[in-house]
């Protein structure tokens, strides 16, 4: 199963793809995840990046496909494969419809998380993450056991530079520019296209999620 997860920044994309992930022991491929590793290791392409982040501008889909062919090296040729905030612009679909190709695969589902954006700035401003594990959590629905600290790993959590409320209303004006269309885009390309209401218990949501990709 290959499957998209697509929605604006803050609808729970991560947090989807992470539940289901487990379960059911597939691959979570998070291209913002990768970015921030690049970042941390101070990769070339972790330095080109950063300042594209930091705008809340979409890094060149040239160095996006690189690294996603990249990372799909590692990836068993027949594990399942959520891709979370991939693709983001007509271009990236393109090149992974070419990736997947080649190994004899296509995308199987798309889903499409909504919530109004109120939502997504609420969420986005309470959105704590940890840098060395990737988990998220959120300080008024899903706060850690100890303020500031992962229960998973017991790093320092973080309230990532690019979720401050000016450049959140920037990332969500790039969404709607750049990666709405994909919804068009995989309709004309008749991919099986599933919407699902994001502004409720992580819980449904997930409940939803599931049926959409079953
Ligand atoms: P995305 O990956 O789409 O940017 P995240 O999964 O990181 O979004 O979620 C954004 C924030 O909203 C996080 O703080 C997360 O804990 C919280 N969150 C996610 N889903 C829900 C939900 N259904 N209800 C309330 N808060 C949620
Ligand atoms: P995310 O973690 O998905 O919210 O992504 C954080 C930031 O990383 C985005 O605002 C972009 O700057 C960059 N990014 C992540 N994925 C992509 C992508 N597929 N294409 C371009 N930029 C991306």
């Amino acid at each position: 199963m290959v499957v998209i997860l697509l929605g604006p920044p803050g609808v729970g994309k991560g947090t989807q793809a992470a539940r289901l992930a487990d379960a059911e022991g597939w691959e979570h491929v998070s291209t913002g995840d990768l970015l921030r590793a690049a970042r941390r290791d101070g990769t070339d392409l972790g330095k080109k990046a950063q300042a594209f982040m930091d705008a809340g501008e979409l890094v060149p889909d040239s160095l996006i496909l690189d690294l996603v062919r990249d990372h799909l090296k590692g990836v068993a040729p027949e594990a399942g494969i959520l891709f979370d905030g991939f693709p983001r612009t007509t271009a990236q679909a393109e090149g992974l419809g070419g990736v997947l190709g080649q190994v004899h695969r296509r995308v199987d589902a798309v889903v499409v998380f909504e919530a109004p954006d109120e939502t997504l700035v609420q969420r986005l401003s309470g959105r704590r993450s940890c840098p060395d594990c990737g988990a998220v959590y959120n300080v008024h629905q899903n706060p850690p056991a100890k303020e500031g600290i992962c229960d998973r790993c017991g790093g320092t959590l973080v309230h990532r530079a690019d979720d401050k409320p000016e450049t959140v209303r920037h990332r969500l004006e790039v969404y709607q520019e750049l990666t709405a269309p994909l919804i068009a885009w995989y309709e004309k390309a008749q991919a099986r296209l599933v919407r699902v209401p994001a502004d409720r218990p992580v819980d449904d949501v997930q409940a939803a999620f599931r049926a959409a990709v079953r």
